[in-house]
């Protein structure tokens, strides 16, 4: 019955990754993280332990402290950090630390490997991820915040929006646009990367107040005069957007990975509600239209996890992976909001209540449909890539 609930695993260092992360996220129970959803406090203790396990850095060069494994180990790391009591905000803490350097470690150069990667993997520096802004959202080729060179020197203004964890953040990575669109031959040009110090003498951050994952803040992001070295500028200048588009297939399956967590986590605690719950003389579960959803949500999670590890079996074979990464975490989100919601209904009034839990796990797995890519957005990729329909955004 592993298979149930449990990330899948198929040999026995995944079973091993698996295993190990579980029991640091076995310390973090419900109430340690309904504790921290109900004050908006970041959850330090839980991102240390994953640190001193040595868990950053999964998937980092080793001369930089890492452990060189694929996106799959990465993947079941994270969805069995998404199905403990953590759920989304457990997986938010140490997101950006896991998939937010591939762009550092494809295109930096071996300075700034040395210069970034280490505290990264150590977890003595956090950092947060500034792409999107409010003028702009999904369509990121219109973002209109400035990096202007003078000297040896950029200097940056504009504004980002939803920007996670830059409360705590030692640094951000920047999309930025170094030349005007209308001069670009392509939208996608011009767009230039950073990955600098987030220096609050010229960068406010004021938190936006949310739906759920309280414990872990998101921001809009003011950048007034940041001067930023030519030195933290990742790659050459104005290929910025195509460096992001590089780390973005490992994203989608990681973010499908904590996704399911989420969902099994939910189903596990709504099947043990539908056995434990007596009314009208019976376990509730014994209702066909109790236990139906549940086996519904079990069939769906499975299958929108065979298609997440299928893309990171993909990915990590170096074969194109695109409409495979997208309809992973496509399916992974339908399936856990639609197992969020059913936890909710079978505990009833009890769903509710802030005590059963499974309220804050719906309220962060709505998250999962939204961010970092809207399944609209995931739906016109496919559209027009697989299926050789028109463009439509
Ligand atoms: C909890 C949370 C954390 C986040 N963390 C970060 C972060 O750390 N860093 C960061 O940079 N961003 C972050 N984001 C931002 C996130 O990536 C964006 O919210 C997301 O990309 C959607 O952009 P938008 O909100 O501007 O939506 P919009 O672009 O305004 O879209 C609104 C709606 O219209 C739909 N839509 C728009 N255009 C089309 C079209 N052509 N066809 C069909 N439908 C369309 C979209 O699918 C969506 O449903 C976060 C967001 C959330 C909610």
């Amino acid at each position: 019955m592993s298979l149930t609930f449990e990330p899948t695993a198929d040999n026995p260092e995944r079973l091993a990754i698996r295993d190990a992360v579980r029991a640091i996220c076995d310390r973090f129970d419900d109430e340690y993280w309904r504790e921290k959803d109900d004050t908006a406090s970041f959850p330090y203790e839980f991102s240390q332990a994953i640190a001193e396990g040595g868990w950053l850095g999964i998937a980092m060069p080793e001369e930089y402290g890492g452990a060189n494994l694929g996106v799959t180990e990465a993947a079941i790391m994270m969805q069995t950090i998404g199905s403990s009591a953590g759920v989304f905000a457990a997986c938010s803490t140490v997101h950006i630390n896991i998939f937010g350097p591939h762009a550092i470690v494809v295109h930096g150069s071996e300075e700034q490997k040395a210069r970034f990667l280490p505290p990264l993997i150590a977890g003595t520096e956090r950092a947060c991820f500034g792409v999107t802004e409010p003028d702009a959202g999904l369509d990121t080729t219109k973002l209109s915040t400035r990096a202007v060179r003078d000297g040896d020197h950029y200097v940056i203004d504009g504004r980002k929006i939803w920007t996670s964890t830059a409360q705590q953040a030692d640094k951000i990575l920047l999309l930025t646009r170094t030349t005007p669109i209308e001069d670009c031959k392509k939208p996608t040009d011009g767009l230039t990367l950073f990955y600098t110090d987030l220096d609050r003498n010229f960068i406010e951050v004021r938190e936006i107040h949310k739906m759920g994952r309280s414990a872990v803040n998101s921001n809009a992001v003011f950048i007034d005069g940041l001067r930023v070295s030519a030195d933290d500028r990742i790659g050459e200048e104005g290929k910025g957007f195509r460096y992001i588009l590089d780390s973005l297939n490992p994203e989608r399956i990681l973010n499908a990975a904590e996704t399911i967590g989420i969902g099994r986590r939910a189903l596990s605690k709504a099947t043990q509600y539908a056995k434990d719950r007596v009314v009208f003389g019976r376990p509730i579960g014994k209702n066909q239209s109790i236990q139906h959803p549940l086996a519904e949500n079990w069939s769906e999670l499975y299958a929108a996890e065979l298609m997440t590890l299928h893309a990171a079996a993909l990915y990590d074979s170096g074969a194109p992976c695109g409409p495979e990464a997208n309809a992973a975490k496509y399916l992974a989100a339908d399936a856990s909001f639609k197992a969020c919601d059913q936890a909710v209904r079978t505990h009833g009034g009890m769903g509710y209540a802030r005590e059963y839990d499974v309220e804050r796990y719906f309220r962060e797995v709505v998250a999962t449909r939204l961010a970092p890519v809207s399944r609209e957005l995931i739906l016109c990729h496919i559209a027009e890539r697989v299926l050789g329909l028109p463009k439509s955004y």
